[in-house]
């Protein structure tokens, strides 16, 4: 992936829910429309965005829409299994379930009373 895609993506992330119009973007990125078109069709092959026809500023244009979300560490933060010694054996193939596992277990429930007594202040 080329730093420009990468940059591409950095900026469409900070608009996942409506997009960017491809014009915006590419005056964000300081590209011609010829070299961000290029970069739109290959975020499109690769499923990173779709690109919906849209009528903005009286002509017939191309919203880029993500298709991916950034994810943050922040539900499983405090979670036991990182530091786990179970932790490569732990799984729907391992020898160890999460299922049956007392750790895991309290550490949801603290969670969950946790988040609850926030969401009540
Ligand atoms: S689910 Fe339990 S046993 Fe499995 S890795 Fe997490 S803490 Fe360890």
């Amino acid at each position: 992936m080329s730093k420009l895609e990468e940059k591409a993506i950095k900026l469409l992330l900070k608009y996942e829910e409506r997009g960017l119009l491809q014009s915006e973007l590419w005056h964000k990125l300081g590209v011609t429309s010829r070299e961000g078109s290029r970069i739109a069709i290959k975020l499109e092959k690769k499923g990173i965005v779709k690109r919906v026809k849209e009528f903005a500023r009286d002509r017939w244009t191309r919203r880029l829409v993500p298709l991916i979300r950034q994810v943050t560490l922040e539900p499983i933060k405090g979670s036991p299994c990182p530091s786990c010694i179970y932790n490569n054996v732990c799984g729907r193939q391992g020898t160890v379930s999460p299922n049956t596992c007392v750790w895991i277990e309290e550490w949801l429930v603290s969670s969950s009373s946790s988040s609850r007594s926030i969401e009540k202040n």
